[in-house]
């Protein structure tokens, strides 16, 4: 209890020094700003500790990384995941990382890097459940986060649904009984498990294609999509990021 008014009042210190920090050009040429959204353990989310600033995870791991690489000074901007994009059209962050799949339609705003982590959209549901995979979904009361892609393939299945701001929101319901299952990326949907008794993962990968998570930048933004990229590629083959994505899903 005590952690977790303490994870709320940190995010509640965290937003109010980005909104000042808004008024600032995220740009200079010897810093790249980050925006995420620090909801989505275990890839970013508030941490006392944290390895960027107040923000810790996997992908807060790789920005300190690619500080390091580059010699660049790296800041988190912690904003909601449906302004993310948003935020690096209009100049108020450099870059996004932020569990982010590569679709199509985000690729029509914003260009991607390489990949660096391959996931899917899952199930959870309670133990004892009976829905064993997608097509058991029918008729059920599904919830999924607002803007996420756990959103767009329960629409693409044609089930009706209740999106909420958060996946913690989501999990709240199933556990309450008001929803029968969460659709939501599997790294994280793991975490939500192991902290809430009484919930199980169901995987349909017929319905449930993987996606791939990558860092954006702004359309057209070479340089630092090259900069990136060269980070990345690194860090990809030096093992760096199956580092981080053990070490954060072991420690949590
Ligand atoms: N991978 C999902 C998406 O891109 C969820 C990302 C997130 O919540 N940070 O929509």
């Amino acid at each position: 209890m005590k952690k977790r008014f303490l994870a709320v009042a940190l995010t509640a210190v965290l937003s109010f020094t980005a909104l000042m920090g808004c008024g600032s050009s995220a740009s200079s040429s010897d810093k790249i700003v980050f925006g995420t959204n620090a909801e989505f353990p275990p890839f970013e989310y508030v941490s006392s500790n944290g390895v960027v600033d107040g923000y810790d995870g996997i992908d807060m791991a790789i920005v300190a990384k690619i500080g390091e690489m580059t010699g660049k000074e790296v800041e988190i901007s912690n904003i909601e995941f449906d302004s993310l994009l948003v935020g690096l059209q209009n100049g108020q962050v450099d870059a996004v990382i932020a569990g982010m799949t590569v679709t199509d339609e985000r690729a029509k705003t914003v260009d991607f890097s390489i990949p660096y982590y391959t996931a899917t959209q899952v199930m959870i549901v309670k133990e004892g459940s009976d829905i064993k995979s997608a097509k058991d979904l029918e008729g059920k009361g599904i919830a999924v986060v607002q803007g996420y892609t756990g959103e767009t393939v329960v629409q693409d299945l044609g089930y009706p649904y209740e999106a909420f701001k958060k996946g913690t929101e989501c999990v709240l319901e199933l556990v309450n009984g008001k929803c029968d299952a969460v659709v939501i990326d599997s790294i994280t949907a793991r975490e939500y498990v192991g902290d809430n008794e009484g919930l199980t993962i169901v995987e349909d990968p017929d319905a449930f294609g993987s996606e791939e998570y990558a860092i954006a930048v702004k359309k057209g933004n070479k340089e630092l999509l090259d900069t990136i990229n060269g980070a990345i590629e690194k860090m990809l083959s030096d093992g760096t990021i199956s580092e981080f994505a053990t070490k954060y899903s072991d420690a949590n």
